[in-house]
């Protein structure tokens, strides 16, 4: 009995290890894609796109605008039209950006 629950733990750790393992795949991926912004969350807003509504002005959802030529970031104004607010520092970090 105590070699078959020896077993069963080693099969745990390697399980642990190949998700780590792809988990960091996974991630090389994704931050090959997609520009790297100061924190999660402004990572999450500058590259969030809704599926029902194709100008980011016109989503309720879509709250950060980033111009990756300019290197800007910007708080989008819903007033209907495609205005926006330039801002200097992250509104969830305070990094500068
Ligand atoms: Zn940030
Ligand atoms: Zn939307």
């Amino acid at each position: 009995m105590f070699s078959n629950q020896k077993e069963y733990h080693c099969g745990i750790f390697r399980t642990v290890e190949e998700v780590f393992i792809n988990a960091g795949l996974i991630f090389k991926r994704r931050s090959e894609a997609m520009k790297k912004h100061c924190c999660e969350a402004m990572d999450y807003h500058a590259n969030f796109k809704c599926d029902i509504h194709e100008n980011s002005f016109g989503c309720p959802d879509k709250i950060i605008i980033f111009d990756e030529n300019d290197n800007d970031y910007g708080l989008i104004i819903h007033d209907g039209g495609s205005s926006s607010i330039g801002i200097a520092f992250c509104p969830w970090c305070g990094s500068k950006i």
